[in-house]
């Protein structure tokens, strides 16, 4: 059996928290052979303190062999201390009235709080994705609020797209999911995203071959695009499940290698195909040695580039005002 490691997750009142957290302690992120000590970061606000109580009772209640240490705090550094891999969750979901320049500030102010305590307090090593929304700008902040840590320790989720991506193949095709490959989303998670095929396979066939570029363009990229509000139409609330799936899927692979497949992760540009530097943009990557390479060589038709360039400039613009209010 290994060292256990240390894994911080905010938020873990909420519902993604709900549905990460058993998971995480039943080695689905890190595997069966790593135990792992769960310090969950929560707001002082009564409700959500209440309710995490109920979940630890749960996590205790499932005796995972696994979880070697189970603690909850309000306080950032105590969370963030020697982490190896965090989880943040947690973040401002839009109220009533309020516009999405009060949300990137509010986020904002999170996100540059938990940055530094990340920066001073946090393994050199430290794993981050962010899943709170606005998840590439949130891990932006982050990143720029922990100058002592390389950009490469923070990443945001845009792993649920490609999922969703996958599954819509899958179901369009007949063909199992693990049967799609090469399957990419481009920038940010927003419904400004890119879900791409030009380099994916079905059963071994180029995508583009089998599948019709009307059925891509109108149906596919839309579907992908929008399938959040979907979910909110339909069950009532925001997509936690899946979401949570996702978060588990990016972390293992990341931590554990992808084997050679193909997966979105948001994460700082090194300025492959353009993007500019450092920023936190969803790329097709491959993971191997608990590291990421983007993947390069990939080609673009004037519809592709039209499409990156407006997610590009949806990020830009969210940074922008970022950086008006946080002088990052
Ligand atoms: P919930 O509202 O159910 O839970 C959010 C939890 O985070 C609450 O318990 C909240 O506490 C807590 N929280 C808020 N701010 C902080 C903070 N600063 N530190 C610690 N905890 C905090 O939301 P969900 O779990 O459904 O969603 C979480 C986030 O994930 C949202 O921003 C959502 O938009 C995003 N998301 C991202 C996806 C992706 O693909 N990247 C997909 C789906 C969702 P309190 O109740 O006290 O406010």
């Amino acid at each position: 059996m290994k060292t256990p490691v240390r894994v911080t997750v905010t938020g873990p009142a909420g519902q993604i928290g709900y549905s990460t957290l058993f998971r995480i302690a039943s080695g689905a992120m890190l595997g069966p052979d790593q135990p792992v000590e769960l310090r969950l970061l929560e707001r002082t606000n009564s409700t959500s303190q209440s309710a995490l109580k109920g979940v630890m009772m749960e996590l205790e209640d499932c005796a995972f062999p696994l979880l070697h240490g189970l603690m909850s705090t309000t306080d950032q550094k105590e969370a963030f201390r020697d982490t190896d891999y965090a989880l943040l969750i947690g973040a401002r979901p839009r109220g009533p009235g309020m516009e999405r320049a009060d949300l990137l500030e509010a986020n904002a102010q999170i996100f540059n709080t938990q940055g530094r305590a990340l920066d001073e307090v946090a393994k050199r090593s430290v794993k981050v994705i962010v899943v709170g929304n606005p998840c590439n700008t949130n891990a932006w902040i982050a990143m720029k609020s922990a100058p002592s840590l390389s950009p490469k320790c923070f990443s945001a989720m845009l792993r649920l797209d490609q999922n969703r991506a996958r599954a819509q193949v899958a179901k369009k095709t007949g063909a199992p999911v693990s049967h799609i490959h090469q399957v990419a989303v481009w920038g940010n998670h927003s419904p400004t995203m890119f879900p791409d095929l030009s380099a994916a396979t079905v059963d071994g066939r180029k995508a583009t071959d089998i599948l019709d570029a009307a059925w891509i363009r109108d149906e596919f990229i839309p579907t992908v695009a929008k399938r959040g509000s979907e979910i909110i139409k339909a069950r009532g609330a925001s997509s936690a499940a899946s979401a949570g799936a996702a978060a588990i899927d990016h972390m293992r692979d990341w931590a554990l290698g992808s084997a050679g497949e193909w997966v979105t992760m948001g994460v700082p540009s090194d300025g492959s195909y353009g993007i500019p530097e450092g920023l936190v943009f969803g790329f097709p990557c491959v993971c191997r040695n608990g590291d990421y390479d983007i993947v390069q060589g990939l080609g673009f038709d004037d519809e592709a580039k039209a499409r990156i360039a407006k997610t590009l400039a949806e990020l830009e613009s969210e940074r922008d005002a970022v950086k008006a209010f946080l002088k990052l």
